[in-house]
């Protein structure tokens, strides 16, 4: 059996994964690949699957599958799976980590440090405590994010269409009323028809005067040229935002022009920690399917 490791993942892995055959990082045999493991970079098309013939098994390490075409690579007897549970706390820490970085002007007060400048009268902070934070998408990230959040003393408000209880947020799913609410907003739902553009220059008009926004869901939840005119017109007071219309993005993007932003390049799930846990499973999903075979 081949095994073909097509996006970067934590160097122990091809040696935790022998046991099972080789294991390739050489793309160029993908004929020969009974498993493909993928991150977000590799696009698991139609194109990809008829050029597989052997492929039996894609592995997607985290958790948005929005690259893999599922239901073709079904109909072609290929299992795909994920390792949803691995990344949570790896993205809803950066999540928290932009949350803090816009308020308190994390980027700047360090940029205008390095330049001679003693900004401290404009650099003017807020505190999350006693702030309210909506979480759009109310899965494992959003509810390990609202976890922390309550320990900082923030009210959370919890969107999800599919969820009707939490210990950490009121779930409230009226959007108008959440956004209306909200100091915050932390995006973290999937890549779907329904979410797509989800903040746009209508949902943006419902928000409060000064809102800062975070993004570590998907790139294409957000009209960018809508939030874009928002930061520059103040309505949104920051932005954090870890992932983009595509990896890298294209370079004129408005929101890279925008004010008041904290970026990151789609670093969510990229702790150390994360990797060995999505090795684990990598180890465990692929033992299964060896046994069942
Ligand atoms: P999850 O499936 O546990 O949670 C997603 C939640 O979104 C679900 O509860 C679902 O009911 C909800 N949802 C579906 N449609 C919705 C809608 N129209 N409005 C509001 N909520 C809706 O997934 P998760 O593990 O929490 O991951 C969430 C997303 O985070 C992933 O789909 C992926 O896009 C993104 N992600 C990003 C990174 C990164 O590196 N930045 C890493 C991992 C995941």
């Amino acid at each position: 059996m081949l095994i073909l490791i097509s996006d970067a993942f934590d160097a122990s892995l091809p040696g935790r994964l022998e046991k099972y055959g080789e294991v390739t990082d050489d793309k160029g045999r993908l004929t020969e690949a009974e498993v493909v493991l993928i991150r977000s970079k590799t696009k698991v098309t139609k194109e990809y699957v008829d050029s597989a013939p052997k492929l039996k098994l894609v592995i997607r390490g985290g958790v948005g599958l929005d690259n893999v075409d599922i239901p073709y690579a079904n109909s072609k007897g290929v299992a795909v799976h994920n390792t949803a549970d691995a990344s949570s706390v790896a993205v809803a820490e950066l999540a928290f980590a932009l949350m803090i970085a816009l308020p308190n002007h994390i980027t700047r007060a360090d940029s205008t440090m390095r330049e001679q400048n003693w900004a401290k009268k404009e650099l003017k902070r807020n505190e999350l405590l006693g702030k309210t934070l909506a979480v759009l998408g109310f899965g494992r990230i959003g509810s390990a994010l609202a976890s922390r959040a309550k320990a900082f003393g923030m009210k959370v408000l919890g969107y999800d269409p599919y969820v009707y209880f939490s210990d950490f947020a009121e779930i409230n799913n009226d959007l108008d009323d959440v956004l209306g609410q909200a100091d915050y907003i932390s995006m973290h739902m999937p890549l779907l028809d329904s979410t797509k553009g989800i903040i746009n220059k209508d949902t943006l008009s419902k928000c409060k005067d000064g809102v800062y926004i975070i993004n570590t869901g998907r790139g294409k939840c957000v009209i960018e040229e809508d939030l874009a005119a928002a930061l520059k017109s103040g309505k949104v007071a920051g932005y954090g935002n870890d992932v983009w219309y595509s990896d890298p993005p294209d370079w004129s993007s408005p929101i890279l022009s925008a004010p008041n932003c904290v970026f990151a390049p789609h670093i969510g799930a990229s702790t150390k920690e994360n990797m060995g846990r999505i090795g684990v499973m990598i180890d465990s999903i692929i033992g299964a399917y060896v046994a069942n075979k």
